[in-house]
């Protein structure tokens, strides 16, 4: 249920529990209040009565005393005239019976107050004008007669006055309503003030009055009077429901109205005092009887809002209460879900066994692991053991054997048969669990599958082994340096290497650093940190190490950051040393040996240049004197003495020819240009400019196509290797056709390749490897002029500049292609030592 819905009940519940209460207690209400205005009524009913009794009785007990009078009065006329004393004695007799206000009097004919109580000597009262005498006078059958309210002439008082006729002694004794001459009145007079003392004792509450009004509704006695008395005596006024009863002339009825008088709102009831002209109205304050009612109203009110707020607290309270437990429930699903998800999700092969083995939870990944579900399971008892591999069911045996008494963790490996068959291996992991009050509940189990990393642990202790073998069979040390912690570990081997048993060293880099020759350690470790920083793929360095009985061993040692951490910084360092002293040793030896060859180069050059420039000046000799032998002799020699002469002649020339030659070849690198760099390009143009006359003569075509690079060369040596090998295909041409070379420049990422192809008269391919050797040469002089000299001087500087050169022909008549290739960058400009050779000049 939704809290909304929750509240809405409640309130929908507290709402009619309350409307309930206020109905009932509406009802109670009412029908109390209809009780006391019942009970308001009653009792004017009932005063009303006992008051008409009440006055009914005191006029009648005066009409009896007026009726007393008459007849002393006439008795005494009749018989020996009126003895005032007496009369007045008897008189103040029959007053005495009435209550002590009363008064009773006898007016004569004419009106004047004669006899009776309270009339002070010598006063000269009339009531002449008085409406009840003049009334009496003219009606001898007016019987008894009231006058209105009126204030008494004897004593100043309100009164009202009661009178009966006295007729004359000659009209018949005893009988007034026989008529008779008039003799005067009988008068007893009531004061108000008896009235409203009689009132007065009645309990009508504070707000109650009674009233007396005579049969014209006019006011006779109001009590309490609202100021002195008399006040409102006469008045007429009368509220409507009166006006109405009365003048339906109804002797008694109930009303409720607003006092005419005070406008206070009373119940009346009023009533005809039988046979006199009086009406008695009693009215009780509705604010008087309904006051005890409206107590109780209040307090059931004061209950009721009481009980309103009271069901209010409590439906707050239910809310609450309801709100925390539906909190509490829903914390309750969502901590379920939550662990729900946990346990539902596990990768492993999770599950909780109770007491008695069976089943309580599995996790969903079972059906990873074993392809049987957790319903499967659960269903099943037997199925958690029938799975395991029957080659590992006695070591579970034993597991579960002793797990059975063992709270703690427990572990186990073991494989199980998969429902398709395949087999996988599993760690097991179990623990007793109890609940809080340390019940025991059974077991909780972690099932793992390892089967990828037995897989991986074997590969792994596999290939272990094969580099275990490898290094060990490779005769090279192994070290493993911690570079954050300083820590070192050393092979057996590389231990040994050095003459040290296995605990002889410690597990420290100090062990290296102390052995490692001074003289080598800056550049060691130089190598080291640019590889740390990432400038090298490998630190290789080949330093000395002292041995344990003090000699010095070269080591090559390789290495190479085997760990970083997340900001790159290296942790290990992991590599290999190798015993490489007789390597050295050998490279030493052969050092020495090429310094030597190098130095007897050197002095064969030497040799050969001096030989070849000093030959020069006998052999300048003999064609000299051979000329002039020539020319003296000419006339006497024959034709065979001048063949012999011309022969001696040429032999001469090519002597000092090929000697030229020699000089040239031995000047390469010695005493031509030194290397610069200059665009490879300039060099053909010139050979091609220095072989003109030659091009000219033969008529050859030269083609050439491809990129000339700048490259690092002697120029004389590069124009001079262009002008043999263009001259050479302009040369060797057959006789009945003009050469066609091709000069192809290439560059490629390293090297700089031209090739100069001719379709001359090619080369025997068994010839090839000759070619560049000192004067070979192929063909006759006869045909082909030529000291061969031409490419093993192509040979020395294609080789002065780092390079080589070949050559490729089909054979016989298919011409040929020469081909050389120079470094772009030579060797000597890479180590930077491009500025050493300096020029040399010719001594
Ligand atoms: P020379 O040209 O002075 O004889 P070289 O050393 O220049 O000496 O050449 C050696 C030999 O190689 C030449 O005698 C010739 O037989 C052969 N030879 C050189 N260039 C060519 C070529 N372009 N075609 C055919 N044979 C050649």
């Amino acid at each position: 249920m939704s809290s909304a819905t929750f509240l809405a009940r409640v309130v929908s519940g507290v709402v009619l529990i309350n409307l309930f209460i206020f109905i009932l207690a509406g009802l109670s209400l009412r029908q109390s209040y209809r009780q006391f205005q019942q009970g308001a009524e009653i009792t004017t009913r009932n005063l009303a009565q006992a008051l008409e009794n009440d006055l009914s009785g005191t006029i009648r007990a005066k009409d009896v005393a007026l009726f007393a009078m008459v007849d002393e009065y006439q008795r005494q006329r009749a018989a020996s005239g009126v003895d005032g004393p007496s009369l007045n004695a008897y008189i103040e007799r029959l007053r005495s019976h009435l209550p002590q206000f009363d008064a009773l009097r006898i007016a004569d004919d004419k009106g004047a107050m004669v006899y009776g109580t309270g009339i002070p000597p010598g006063a000269n009262i009339s009531v002449a004008d008085r409406s009840h005498f003049t009334r009496l006078r003219a009606d001898p059958d007016a019987g008894l007669v009231f006058s209105p309210p009126q204030m008494s002439r004897v004593n100043q008082k309100w009164i009202i006055a009661l009178a009966r006729r006295i007729n004359l002694p000659n009209a018949a004794f005893g009988s007034e309503q026989s008529g008779g001459a008039f003799g005067g009145i009988a008068i007893a007079t009531i004061e108000l003030e008896q009235f409203s003392r009689t009132f007065a004792a009645l309990n009508v509450g504070p707000h109650g009055i009674v009233t007396l009004r005579d049969d014209q509704l006019g006011i006779v006695v109001r009590h309490p009077e609202p100021e002195k008395i008399g006040s409102v005596v006469g008045q007429r006024s009368a509220p409507p429901p009166l006006r109405e009863m009365v003048q339906a002339g109804r002797k008694s009825g109930t009303y409720r109205a607003l006092s005419t008088v005070d406008g206070v709102e009373r119940t009346f009831s009023f009533r005809r005092v039988a046979d006199y002209p009086f009406i008695i109205i009693v009215g009780l304050a509705s604010d008087d009887y309904l006051a005890e009612w409206r107590s109780v109203a209040v307090r059931l009110a004061t209950l009721v809002v009481l009980f309103a707020l009271a069901t209010l607290a409590a439906a707050f309270l239910i809310y609450r209460n309801w709100k925390r437990q539906a909190n509490s429930v829903e914390a309750l699903a969502q901590q379920e879900a939550k662990f729900r998800t946990v346990a539902d999700f596990t990768y492993d092969w999770e599950y909780w066994q109770g007491p008695n083995r069976e089943i309580l939870y599995m996790t969903p990944s079972c059906e990873r692991v074993t392809g049987y579900s957790a319903a499967e399971f659960a269903a099943d008892p037997g199925l958690l053991l029938r799975i395991i591999h029957p080659d590992d069911r006695p070591r579970m045996d034993r597991h579960l054997h002793e797990i059975a008494t063992c709270e703690d963790g427990a572990l186990v490996d073991f494989r199980i048969v998969r429902r398709d068959g395949a087999i996988r291996s599993i760690t097991h992991h179990c623990r007793a669990v109890s609940d809080r009050n340390g019940e025991p509940m059974g077991r909780r189990v972690s099932n793992r599958d390892v089967t990828e990393h037995k897989h991986m642990e074997d590969a792994l202790r596999d290939s272990e082994e094969r580099w275990k073998f490898a290094l060990e069979g490779s005769d090279e040390g192994v070290w493993d340096w911690n570079i954050q912690s300083g820590e070192a570990l050393y092979s057996r081997r590389w231990k040994e290497m050095l003459g040290y048993a296995e605990e002889e060293i410690a597990n420290k880099a100090d062990e290296w650093v102390n052995r490692v020759h001074p003289e080598d350690m800056p550049s060691v470790m130089a190598n080291i940190q640019d590889h740390i920083a990432g400038k090298t793929a490998t630190a290789v360095a080949e330093f000395r190490m002292q041995s344990k009985d003090g000699s010095w061993k070269w080591i090559l040692g390789r290495g190479m950051v085997a760990e970083r951490d997340a900001e790159g910084k290296p942790l290990r360092l992991v590599g290999t040393n190798a015993d490489i002293s007789a390597r050295k040793q050998a490279e030493a030896k052969l050092q020495e040996k090429t310094a030597a060859l190098l130095r007897s180069n050197a002095d064969l050059e030497q040799f050969a240049y001096s030989i070849s420039h000093d030959m020069r000046q006998p052999l300048r000799m003999v064609t000299g004197h051979l000329q002039l032998l020539e020319r003296g002799l000419k006339d006497m020699l024959d034709q065979d003495d001048k063949e012999n002469l011309a022969f001696a002649l040429d032999g001469a020339r090519r002597m000092d020819a090929m000697i030229v030659s020699l000089l040239d070849y031995s000047r390469i690198g010695r005493k031509t240009s030194s290397k610069q760099w200059m665009t490879s390009r300039d060099s053909f143009d010139e050979a091609l400019a220095f072989l003109a006359p030659a091009i000219k003569e033969s008529g050859a075509t030269i083609s050439e196509s491809g990129e000339w690079p700048r490259i690092f060369a002697s120029r004389d040596e590069l124009t001079r290797l262009f002008q043999n090998l263009i001259g050479n295909a302009v040369k060797y041409h057959a006789a009945d056709q003009a050469p066609r070379i091709e000069v192809t420049s290439t560059i490629t990422p390293q090297l700089w390749r031209v090739s100069v192809r001719d379709h001359g008269i090619g080369i025997a391919t068994q010839q090839i490897d000759r070619l560049f050797q000192f004067f070979s040469r192929l063909q006759s002089r006869a045909r082909f002029d030529g000291t061969g000299m031409g490419l093993a001087l192509c040979r020395k500087i294609a080789e002065h500049h780092g390079g080589r050169i070949w050559v490729e022909s089909e054979g016989d008549g298919q011409g040929s292609t020469f081909i050389f290739e120079l470094p772009l960058v030579p060797a000597d400009v890479a180590a930077g030592d491009s500025k050493t050779e300096g020029e040399q000049h010719e001594s």
